[in-house]
């Protein structure tokens, strides 16, 4: 029997909804569905008395045991290209051994600013706007350093740079006292972090420190203001005021001891 529901039939309106589903459906997922019917089973297996399958890195599983970050991340796989930027970086630095799974998940192992993640990320893909990048997109008549006229690469404008080199020399000497490791301070250790594992807070609160000073020098060099260590530990000390704020409030003060107590404390 079919029923008038706001002037169209029950019946009817199932219809126009079915041939909408079925309209929304992309081509090339009717094209999936129709070469996996003419394969051997593959990710579909269509039996209600059997569990839905998906293949995930090679394993078929029950779908309803699948997160939705494992099946995002198997179709993000597929259509993953490796970044221009490494080829890129491996040829200037061809002496180095780069670790891109680890470099990439640094920003957000140190840090929840997205801030800083942002600018860790621009330096990684290379398009961060320093005057040689700037030049070569048309967007500066020169490719020199506003403070000392050399080249200013990335390299030159995070590391080499005149105006910065002291400010590391004071760091590393900070950090020896602190935390009773050297660190050299090259240019790809500022540039790209030190890859770790995770475990070890010292590094963590080292990349946290290095990300902190390139957002720093960027102020600075944009503001066209003095890069001057003992103001940088200010606002050091200044955020990691905050950071424990953020902490007390979620009542994780001994997480924030544990993590941040040897750098807070030495501000
Ligand atoms: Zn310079």
């Amino acid at each position: 029997m079919l029923v008038k529901v706001k002037g169209v039939l029950m019946g009817e309106r199932r219809d126009k909804e079915e041939n909408g589903l079925r309209a929304a459906i992309p081509r090339s997922w009717l094209d999936k569905i129709q070469a996996a019917k003419n394969e051997e089973i593959k990710c579909i297996v269509l039996d209600e008395n059997l569990p839905l399958l998906v293949m995930l890195k090679n394993r078929l599983i029950d779908i309803k045991k699948a997160t939705c970050s494992q099946l995002y991340s198997v179709e993000i796989e597929k259509i993953v290209q490796r970044p221009t930027c490494y080829f890129k970086w491996e040829s200037e630095y061809y002496f180095a051994n780069f670790e891109w799974d680890l470099i990439n998940v640094i920003p957000y192992e140190c840090t929840t600013e997205t801030y800083l993640q942002s600018l860790q990320f621009k330096i990684i893909h290379r398009y961060f706007p320093c005057n040689y990048y700037l030049h070569l997109w048309k967007l500066k008549d020169s490719n020199r350093c506003t403070y000392c006229n050399a080249t200013d690469t990335l390299s030159h404008y995070f590391a080499e740079c005149e105006a910065v080199r002291t400010f590391w020399i004071s760091l590393k000497a900070w950090f020896v006292r602190i935390f009773e490791f050297i660190i050299n301070f090259t240019a790809l250790d500022i540039l790209l972090g030190i890859p770790t594992d995770g475990k070890s807070n010292d590094i963590t609160n080292l990349n946290f420190v290095m990300l902190f000073v390139k957002q720093y020098i960027y102020t600075c060099k944009k503001n066209s203001i003095p890069i001057d260590f003992y103001n940088f530990q200010v606002k050091l000390k200044t955020r990691m005021i905050i950071e424990e704020y953020k902490y007390t409030m979620y009542n994780r003060n001994l997480e924030f001891m544990e993590k941040w107590s040897t750098l807070a404390d030495s501000l």
